[in-house]
């Protein structure tokens, strides 16, 4: 095999000479890298020392999700975006908030939401925000935020909430204030999207991200029609509480993206495959939050991108189950029936199949499915719960 290998290799650089040099050669390079900022004078040095002392204290909190693997994945898609030579300086963690959002701050302490890895749909996605993240960290927007907030009460409420994630178990709200300490300007924005695009152009993703800006309107729309006409706070917090100008951010992003025309990876399988085995962490905030529509059109959009798995027809139909509208145990059955005909249902679709049935007066096949569910998860939280059901 190796041998074919690198005699059509050879082949090809005697066909085509040129082509190792258009490799090397991107048409679009990133900015000379300086490296990684270090802190200057009494001022700055004693601000690297708290934040640093913030993250070690974060480092342990249960609200950082450790999977290697998934870690490994997010790191890996940061790196292909800003090259080996910058990603060096970046530390991410994975926390488990619903908020589409992600955070760096000047020490290279990198917050990735598990909100946002559940609403991007590639790795060419991924990238322009993290992109977009880095980039601020690049042009020191973060370090200058920082040194002013440093000033203000602000800062002190920062740090004792950084301490105070440490500990805690389910801090949705808690750590959005901490991605959200200082507002970026709108030029900072700007200028952040478009380092942000100059990262991708030089790196193998396909700029694509106009749709994710695209999805986050819609989405806010479903909520606030959901809600009724008043005003929205806080619904989708984090990342669009900064980002006023989002129509014009699609603007220009859709113009960038036809200059860059469809050269690149978009990554869309790669990204299914690293997050599958995560959805029940990465939909968790979502699926329990009182937001119905806007966490479906999340769930759905998903669903049209990337496939309608197993996991993801379970979510779904979780969402309807916990809703129980008059007609929603009708469609979540429906949805829990589809998830185990799939290969990679998870354990609870037969829970939830079984628990609908029962509701809907199909006893017999309520237990069925309810049996089966305890027949492979016997350990269960809820075995014991499930087995008095099945015992009346
Ligand atoms: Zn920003």
């Amino acid at each position: 095999m190796r041998g074919l290998r690198l005699t059509i290799a050879g082949l090809l650089a005697a066909l085509y000479p040129l082509a190792a040099t258009w490799a090397a050669e991107p048409e679009f390079a990133r900015p000379p890298y300086v490296g990684a900022y270090e802190p200057q004078g009494v001022d700055e040095r004693g601000l690297w020392m708290q934040i640093d002392e913030a993250e070690r204290r974060f480092r342990d909190s249960p609200m950082v999700l450790r999977d290697q693997q998934l870690n490994q994945f997010v790191a890996n898609v940061l790196c292909r975006t800003v090259g080996q030579d910058r990603c060096s300086a970046a530390r991410i963690y994975i926390v488990r908030d619903r908020s589409f959002n992600a955070s760096m701050y000047p020490n290279g302490w990198m917050m990735v939401h598990t909100g946002l890895l559940s609403r991007v749909h590639s790795e060419a996605e991924l990238a322009t925000v993290l992109g977009h993240e880095f980039a601020h960290f690049e042009l020191r927007h973060s370090l200058n935020g920082f040194l002013r907030a440093r000033k203000t009460t602000d800062f002190l409420a920062w740090l004792s909430l950084a301490g105070a994630a440490a500990n805690a178990s389910t801090a949705n709200s808690q750590i959005i204030l901490i991605g959200s300490l200082f507002g970026f300007k709108r030029e900072q924005e700007t200028a952040a999207d478009l380092l942000s695009a100059q990262y991708i152009r030089a790196s193998p993703y396909r700029l694509r991200a106009s749709q994710v800006w695209q999805r986050l309107i819609e989405e806010n729309d479903a909520l606030r029609l959901e809600r009724g006409v008043r005003k929205v706070r806080h619904s989708t917090p984090g990342i669009m509480d900064t980002h006023p100008t989002n129509l014009q951010r699609i603007a220009y992003f859709s113009k960038l993206e036809q200059d860059a025309g469809e050269g690149g990876e978009d990554g869309i399988d790669e990204y299914r495959r690293h997050t599958a085995p995560f959805m029940a962490d990465l939909f968790e905030g979502l699926v329990k939050s009182n937001d119905f529509a806007s966490t479906d059109y999340v769930i759905r959009s998903r669903g049209d991108a990337m496939g309608w798995d197993g996991p993801l027809l379970y979510l779904r139909g979780e969402l309807f189950r916990q809703r129980a509208n008059p007609r929603d145990l009708v469609t979540a059955r429906d949805l829990f029936r589809r998830a185990t005909e799939q290969a990679d249902a998870p354990v609870e679709s037969w829970r939830g199949l079984g628990l609908c049935d029962m509701r809907l007066g199909d006893a017999a096949a309520g237990r069925a499915s309810l049996a089966r569910y305890l027949e492979v998860a016997p350990n269960g939280h809820d075995a014991a719960a499930i087995k008095m059901l099945l015992e009346n």
